[in-house]
């Protein structure tokens, strides 16, 4: 059986030499035809016939060039960066929910994208191109167009970004070059971080935008009431003297006249009362943004995040400043969408959804005055 495959197999190629050689009578002067895979044959004719030197191999491509090159095919040939082209006064999220159909299909849009790219790619002398493709899911591609609108050209260089692209080159076995091209989405909170800042778009609005997305749908963009609630370490009470405040549920109340949802709790307090860590951790980020104010975000070792908005005054702790629970983050106030003194505490996980913190604060709230 096998043999007969080998040799029904042989008879196909000899057929196709003759055919193409008679086919190649009126064809100019031919170079050598590249040796066809490892054949003995070849190998031996190449011996046999050597006077000439043989021509040096040429250099394997540089993967970063070969990933520069997926570049070259426009990626909104594939994607419009005007998708989610809005009006003065509209938010960032009207366009994205009005153009659902649209945006479920960002991911097949990116996928299709990044097949042409490999194609053109084989033109840089590769032999072949291996295509490993996971596209980013479509809130981290809505929350970037949304983010980025009006900007292309950050705008491009995120969308590249978010595929996570990766590139190894090897020797195949007839001498050329394989290029293998994997794409691996990174988290939304990394990705977010690692993205262009300009003057309207920074990691904790993309974030922000993500995860408000990432949460209040699922993968087809029904409406859901959250992601559950994962364990989280024992934490601290966030502002001190936890026994005069008030924790009230207010997660997901409808904000903006119902258009969207409320992304944590607030708990209200005097202007200048003190902040506190609700577990060790690094400060992440420390900004100001319109709805938030001056918001400081808290990372714990395990990647959530807690973030303290409204503060009156900047937090003086830079990104990277290592802090311990109990340590002051930063001040009560009363700035961005707020109209009165309270701190809006959110916690986005590891993976960049939104949870809602009642429980964990009513818990923290209780351990906090228990342990006195
Ligand atoms: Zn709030």
């Amino acid at each position: 059986m096998g043999n007969f495959r080998k040799n029904w197999l042989a008879g196909c190629l000899g057929l196709s030499l003759l055919l193409s050689s008679c086919a190649a009578a009126p064809a100019p002067p031919e170079t050598p035809t590249p040796p066809e895979a490892g054949t003995e044959a070849t190998a031996q004719a190449t011996e046999e016939t050597t006077p000439e030197p043989t021509p040096e191999p040429s250099p394997a491509p540089e993967p970063d060039a070969i990933l520069a090159a997926l570049g070259q095919t426009d990626i909104f040939a594939f994607i419009s960066p005007e998708l989610y082209a809005r009006s003065e006064g509209q938010r960032w999220y009207e366009p994205v929910l009005a153009k659902s159909e649209e945006t479920l299909q960002l991911p097949a849009s990116y996928a299709a994208w990044l097949q042409a790219a490999a194609d053109n790619v084989s033109q840089l002398g590769l032999a072949q191109v291996d295509l490993q493709a996971e596209a980013p899911s479509w809130p981290t591609l809505a929350a970037i167009i949304s983010n980025y609108y009006g900007d292309p050209e950050n705008m491009r260089t995120a969308l590249i970004k978010a595929g996570g692209l990766t590139c190894e080159v090897s020797s195949s076995a007839d001498g050329g070059y394989t290029a293998t091209i994997t794409s691996n989405p990174p988290d939304a909170p990394t990705l977010m971080y690692d993205l262009p800042e300009t003057e309207t778009t920074n990691p904790f609005s993309l974030l922000a935008s993500y995860a408000y997305l990432s949460t209040v749908f699922d993968e087809n963009m029904n409406s859901r009431e959250g992601v559950g609630t994962p364990e989280l370490g024992p934490l601290l009470f966030p502002i001190v003297q936890p026994a005069r405040y008030y924790v009230g549920d207010c997660w997901a109340l409808p904000r903006d006249g119902g258009a969207r949802l409320h992304t944590g709790i607030d708990i209200n307090a005097p202007e200048g009362t003190d902040l506190l860590a609700v577990t060790d951790g690094v400060i992440l980020n420390n900004g100001f943004d319109s709805v938030a104010g001056n918001f400081v975000v808290l990372q714990a070792a395990d990647g959530t995040q807690y973030h303290y908005y409204h503060l009156v005054e900047p937090s003086d702790l830079t990104p990277g400043t290592v802090v311990s629970t109990g340590d002051v983050v930063g001040h009560v106030g009363s700035t961005g969408n707020s109209r009165a003194n309270h701190l809006h505490l959110t916690i986005i996980t590891a993976d960049g959804h939104y949870i809602n913190p009642y429980t964990y604060m009513l818990k923290a709230q209780q351990d906090t005055v228990a342990a006195g």
